[in-house]
């Protein structure tokens, strides 16, 4: 067996590892290229192997890392199967659809709607822990505990074993089951994912415990409150904490207005997928309490919709993207609401170089939104603590759990910094043998 790391070597996006078990070439993930300057043009790049050779794809999960360029393989010729979960499935086309709209570079978008169409079809859904065989290859999805449907691959191919972590969750994120301890056979290699191989999270708890003041608060102080927020995962679990809220009395009569066409999109693939949740949400769903439905919560479907929040009278809450603020609806009500003091923005996530969330978190006194300048005199708050992805002390109890012992892990999906410090946590802890991936680099297993 051979892996190749065609992307997110030394680098947080742009998945694509090629497995090659004998003949046959097993692809796991093909995600978009994000955040540098030429994206653009490195998404639009042929890809360094033949995708007519290929003879299946994996997607690990979701997110458009790691799902981003698949309707590109096309082209090359590529003509399935895609295999992944059911629920990353429903998600990933999703993810394409934006994708059709927001890759438009030039004038011309990455791939077009009907190649979506095309893609999707080629999709095998799976579940995990049942092993698919593709000519002689095995392939197995196991419980990545990220966001809803996301798999660690297992490829299994005369005797030999490699796992490839995809990314991997935090553990305790709500909803969805923790990354899998059950392992039935040893592991010759693992791929690791390495975004926080060098840093540690501030804990969940006191992040939950954060929010929920910020929001009482606010909402005493009868404020707007703007929360820009992912639409994969991260807006599920601001519904749960709110019904959470609601349940508590923490939340009395104020309206949550979801605000977000693909965030609603993806919240109703979240709520169908039930075989995913873990025990404490089938305990609120056995006792009449759906985890991501409250009193109160609006989801605004139309644009005439999302503009009456303008002349609503605080409080309120509303979740909107782009996460970064980037573009998305909550540009509107930024536009509306960030120049009051009374306005509460709450950062949920990690903010990119150059985004208008980065520079708002970091201070400035006014933004430009839509050809106007608003000045910035709302109360922002950042959390940190929500990450959908495991810290380095996280990382490394997932890693003891691995049954092998395995004699080889690749650090990719992280920094130069953060795989390479991960990579000696790994050794220093007595695994054999760690190594920070570098781009285009094969392993032999
Ligand atoms: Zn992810």
């Amino acid at each position: 067996m051979k892996i190749t790391f065609h992307g997110a070597a030394q680098r947080v996006t742009g998945s694509c590892s090629l497995v090659e078990c004998g003949k046959k070439k097993i692809l796991v993930d093909c995600g978009m290229i994000q955040g540098d300057d030429d994206a653009h043009e490195l998404n639009r790049e042929p890809f360094p192997f033949d995708p007519k050779e290929l003879d299946a794809l994996v997607l690990t999960h979701g997110h458009l890392d790691h799902v981003g360029r698949t309707p590109r393989l096309l082209a090359g010729g590529f003509r399935g199967p895609i295999l992944t979960h059911a629920a990353s499935a429903q998600l990933a086309e999703i993810v394409w659809r934006d994708s059709v709209r927001l890759s438009v570079y030039d004038g011309e978008p990455l791939y077009t709607d009907s190649e979506v169409d095309q893609v999707a079809k080629l999709i095998q859904p799976m579940k995990y822990n049942s092993a698919q065989e593709i000519d002689g290859v095995n392939i197995t999805l196991r419980d990545a505990g990220h966001i809803l449907g996301s798999a660690h691959v297992v490829i299994e191919h005369k005797g030999k074993r490699v796992m490839l972590s995809g990314d991997i969750g935090q553990g305790n994120t709500p909803i969805i089951r923790d990354p899998t301890r059950e392992w039935d056979k040893p592991l010759d290699a693992v791929v690791i994912e390495s975004t926080y191989g060098n840093r540690l999270h501030k804990g969940r708890p006191e992040t939950v415990a954060e929010f929920r003041d910020i929001i009482k608060q606010a909402v005493e102080q009868k404020g707007m409150v703007l929360i820009p927020a992912f639409a994969i995962g991260r807006t599920q679990e601001l519904l749960f904490q709110f019904n959470a809220m609601v349940n508590s009395g923490e939340l009395p009569r104020v309206p949550v207005l979801l605000d977000s066409p693909m965030a609603e999109r993806v919240t109703a693939v979240y709520r169908s997928h039930r075989e995913c949740y873990d025990k404490e949400t089938w305990k609120m769903l056995d006792s009449g309490d759906p985890p991501m439905n409250f009193q109160g919560l609006r989801e605004l479907v139309s644009s005439d919709e999302s503009k009456s929040v303008k002349k609503m009278a605080p409080p309120a809450i509303v979740i909107a993207g782009s996460g970064m603020c980037t573009g998305g609806r909550i540009l509107h009500h930024l536009k509306d609401f960030l120049g009051r003091e009374s306005t509460t923005v709450i950062f949920v996530g990690w903010q990119g170089h150059g985004t208008m969330g980065r520079r708002l978190v970091d201070g400035v006194e006014k933004v430009r939104i839509h050809g106007q300048d608003v000045k910035a005199k709302a109360n922002i708050k950042t959390l940190n603590g929500f990450s959908a992805h495991a810290d380095q002390a996280a990382l490394l109890e997932w890693a003891k759990h691995v049954p092998g012992p395995p004699k080889q892990w690749l650090c990719n999906h992280g920094e130069e910094d953060a795989a390479a410090q991960l990579a000696t946590e790994l050794n220093q802890a007595g695994f054999q043998k760690a190594t920070a991936v570098e781009p285009e680099q094969t392993f032999e297993i």
